[in-house]
């Protein structure tokens, strides 16, 4: 197999595969917060969310939601149909927490009804600022039926997420996913399904399982995304009920 590297990005390389269609993605043993400004080398944390999202993507295929991911390789990096991202970062919050959480004064964890959903511009050099709907067509960035679609479908998958965690002792406070166009111009959901880019909460404990602490710097994020890797696949794979 002949791969050319097409992206390195904070916590993965994505590499072309001889089929046009389809890319290779190699999750990084890298943390990173503040867009990068913080970065750390932590050994085997590729895997963990490897697996994790791997189960993830399986899981939301079962359950009806189409996304780009085609299958596990042995060493644990995927293989996902190639899109074009739209370079939009579609949050859902349950639960308030972090810069929702300061920017509104309300207290950590305070239950959002409805869900919240927000859009943020994919952008490095900006620091993905908050966008709303207005801006996304005045941008040209996407238009209204991307915009109305990823809502949607994010929405979608938060239900589906819910319940999956909650089966597993886990809240779901919120997480964030990407979307980009087949070459076929099918939007499906794409990128990353792991604690990198979700807040959960241990229901017993009330210990963080994601990247917060790493952000927070109060521990080894390698012990949550086990407890939930080791959750996930007693759920989806032992077929615990
Ligand atoms: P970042 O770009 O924030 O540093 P990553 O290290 O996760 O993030 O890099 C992965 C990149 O690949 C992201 O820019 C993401 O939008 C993109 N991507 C995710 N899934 C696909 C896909 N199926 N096809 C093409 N690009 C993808
Ligand atoms: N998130 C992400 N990538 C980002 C920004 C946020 O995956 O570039 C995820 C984050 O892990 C959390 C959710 O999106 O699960 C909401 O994050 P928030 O906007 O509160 O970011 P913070 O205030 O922590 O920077």
């Amino acid at each position: 197999m002949t791969e050319s590297l097409l992206y390195s990005g904070k916590a993965k390389n994505m590499f072309q595969t001889d089929d046009p269609e389809i890319v290779h993605i190699h999750y990084k043993d890298q943390a990173t917060a503040l867009n990068g400004k913080v970065k750390e080398k932590i050994e085997g944390k590729g895997q963990l969310t490897s697996h994790i999202s791997a189960l993830l993507f399986n899981y939301l295929t079962v359950q009806g939601i189409e996304n780009h991911f085609q299958k596990e390789l042995e060493n644990g990096d995927a293989l996902v149909r190639k899109v074009k991202i739209v370079p939009l970062e579609v949050v859902t919050r349950n639960f308030a927490a972090g810069h929702f959480a300061s920017r509104f004064n309300v207290p950590m964890h305070k239950a959002l009804k409805p869900a919240v959903h927000e859009f943020y511009f994919k952008s490095d050099s900006l620091d993905d600022p908050f966008i709303n709907n207005e801006q996304i067509l005045a941008l040209e960035i996407a238009d209204k039926k991307t915009i109305s679609q990823t809502k949607e479908e994010a929405e979608l998958i938060n239900q589906k997420l819910i319940n999956l965690f909650d089966q597993i002792g886990i809240t779901l406070i919120d997480f964030k996913v990407e979307f980009g166009f087949t070459s076929q111009g099918k939007l499906l959901l794409a990128d990353e399904l792991s604690p990198d880019n979700m807040r959960l909460l241990d229901k017993e404990s009330g210990k963080s399982l994601d990247k917060d602490v790493f952000r927070q710097k109060i521990g080894d994020v390698r012990i949550g995304y086990q407890t939930v890797l080791d959750r996930l696949n007693n759920k989806l794979i032992a077929g615990e009920n």
